[in-house]
């Protein structure tokens, strides 16, 4: 585990991120009577600003397989990214609305980490619990079995019901886009662009809609209004589904 948070930092660190931003050791506690790998920390408010406490990472053993989580260093990626993004936007991922945008983050940053586009082959081979390249099914805990569960690709996919299902469901568009931004521009630049959006355009309601005009925004702030890589935000957010017309008037 010493070593994935280890690359996580170093990661974090060529991007800028700094300790206040949340890019310090945090604790990676095995537990195998937990189901799950989460990120945990209490969000309080301290002279009136938001503080996190008591923060740690629970690693769990995945009740299929029955191997521990840090068998996948992708999921502490993951996990080690809601550390990062919990300090520079706080209480981001509190909502139904903005958890979709939190858990799609972990993804996007955990890839760029890991240098591909699936989550959790350490743990079950082949193209792991989901991919953010073919994101229209997942592997997904049904009591103790794991299963291929069809989920949404487009945007337009994403429904009242399908929101029923929890933020994993219905994360795929948000991570494909990330995923075509990444496979075009580079993971590197793709990561940028997304912590400039994190820092400069999301705020703890934040919903699918400003992570799209965030990184709009935030490519052409870092490249430069027009540039390829912004324009390449924009292929990808029309590729899940956004609106053309919307996508385009974004500036
Ligand atoms: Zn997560």
């Amino acid at each position: 585990m010493a070593a994935a948070a280890s690359r996580a930092s170093a990661f974090f660190d060529r991007l800028g991120v700094t300790a206040a931003e949340g890019n310090v050791p945090i604790e990676l506690r095995y537990d195998p009577t937990v189901k799950d790998a989460a990120y945990k920390a209490k969000l309080g408010i301290v002279d009136g600003k938001p503080q996190l406490s008591d923060e740690h990472v629970d690693v769990g053993k995945d009740p299929f397989t029955g191997k521990p989580f840090s068998d996948a260093p992708d999921v502490l990626y993951h996990e080690l990214s809601h550390h990062v993004v919990s300090h520079i936007v706080p209480g981001l991922g509190m909502s139904a609305g903005s958890k979709i945008v939190d858990e799609s983050l972990a993804d996007t940053f955990a890839a760029a980490i890991d240098g591909n586009w699936t989550m959790g082959e350490g743990l079950v081979g082949g193209s792991g619990l989901r991919s953010m390249q073919d994101p229209s099914s997942q592997l997904m805990l049904d009591g103790s079995n794991r299963v291929v569960v069809p989920t949404p690709s487009k945007v337009g996919d994403v429904t009242e019901a399908t929101m029923q299902k929890g933020a994993y469901f219905n994360m795929g568009p948000l991570n494909h886009a990330a995923y075509l931004i990444g496979t075009s521009q580079g993971s590197d630049t793709m990561a940028r662009i997304y912590l400039q959006a994190v820092r400069k355009h999301l705020g703890p309601e934040s919903s699918m809609t400003d992570l799209v005009v965030g990184t709009i925004r935030g490519a052409g702030e870092l490249y430069g209004s027009g540039s390829t890589q912004q324009a390449s935000v924009r292929d990808a957010w029309k590729a899940v589904g956004m609106r053309a017309a919307a996508v385009d008037a974004t500036h």
